[in-house]
């Protein structure tokens, strides 16, 4: 099911069923979920059947999460669309498994990365394909923790408190204060994301808080111009977000209101309620 606002953009939901972790399975902890092969579709228990755009059981790996659910927005990238992957589930779920949220460089080769740095590939590998282009990418990564924002590429506290949300009628929105990274290949991206990785971690222990309460944002910003031709360019924009894991939360909230109105099929012009907080403002 593909349902689309009045702007034309399509939300897609993806389930994706972690296996059970070892602790489970030493507690006795059994699946209660079956799947109907070639559907995407899920039962939970012996009748409850749900069906999403995608759903991925337990033995889906990675790359074939990535591949089906997230490669073809990195393809509308190169177009002139912008896209917002967002990774939402209860904590232990596997959001930032998924995401690649733990993403170390020396993982590069392994099977169990996750989004982010596959993205970043895939990105690159486009980009390498489009010689008559020139490119300019950046780099930003945040978190939101009770409604204040946290540079995770420059993480002290002084600066995050600089940091502002405007939003500019030519622009959009911008992040006044916010650290943007010039990158200009793969590996400089992927050290950004294993910067803000590792700050992520530190600023949560710091702050006696929990990842399950913040939602990390990963931007790309990507500027591309057809060398021979000064009329064509695009801006676009790919956010990558690790949601709080718990419900509540302001963000969440207005973030449900919002995918709603998208997604009401029938409502034309309607309101579209994302001022109600900085999630739903920055992902605008
Ligand atoms: P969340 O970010 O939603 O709180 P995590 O991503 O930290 O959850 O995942 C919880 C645990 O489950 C971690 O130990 C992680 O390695 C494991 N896990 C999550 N998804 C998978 C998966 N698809 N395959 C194997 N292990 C997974
Ligand atoms: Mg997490």
């Amino acid at each position: 099911m593909v349902r689309e606002d009045d702007k034309g953009i399509p939300v897609r939901v993806a389930l994706r069923c972690r296996p059970l972790v070892p602790k489970e399975t030493s507690e006795g902890c059994q699946s209660c979920l079956s799947f109907v092969p070639g559907e995407p579709q899920v039962v939970v228990g012996n009748d409850k059947a749900f069906t999403y755009d995608y759903v991925f059981d337990p033995s889906v790996e990675q790359e074939e999460v990535f591949n089906t659910a997230v490669a073809p927005l990195i393809r509308g990238i190169f177009k002139g669309y912008n896209a917002t992957v967002l990774a939402y589930g209860q904590t232990g779920s596997g959001k930032t498994y998924s995401m690649g949220g733990t993403y170390t460089a020396t993982q590069e080769h392994e099977p169990h990365v996750g989004v982010i740095p596959r993205v970043i590939k895939l990105l690159f590998k486009e980009k390498e394909q489009r010689q008559d282009w020139e490119f300019l990418l950046k780099v930003s990564y945040l978190e939101i923790y009770n409604e204040d924002i946290l540079d995770l590429l420059c993480p002290s506290r002084e600066r995050s408190a600089q940091i502002s949300i405007r939003e500019d009628p030519k622009e959009g929105i911008k992040i006044v204060g916010l650290t943007e990274r010039q990158v200009s290949c793969a590996q400089d991206t992927v050290a950004c994301l294993e910067q803000g990785n590792n700050s992520r971690t530190v600023a949560s222990t710091a702050m006696n808080s929990q990842s399950s309460r913040s939602h990390a944002i990963f931007t790309i910003c990507i500027e591309q111009k057809k060398k021979n031709d000064k009329n064509s360019s695009f801006h676009s924009k790919l956010h990558l977000v690790d949601l709080a894991g718990i419900n509540i939360n302001r963000g969440l909230l207005s973030l449900g209101n919002v995918i709603s109105a998208l997604g009401e099929e029938n409502k034309k012009g309607g309101f579209v309620p994302y001022r109600d907080s900085k999630l739903t403002r920055l992902l605008q």
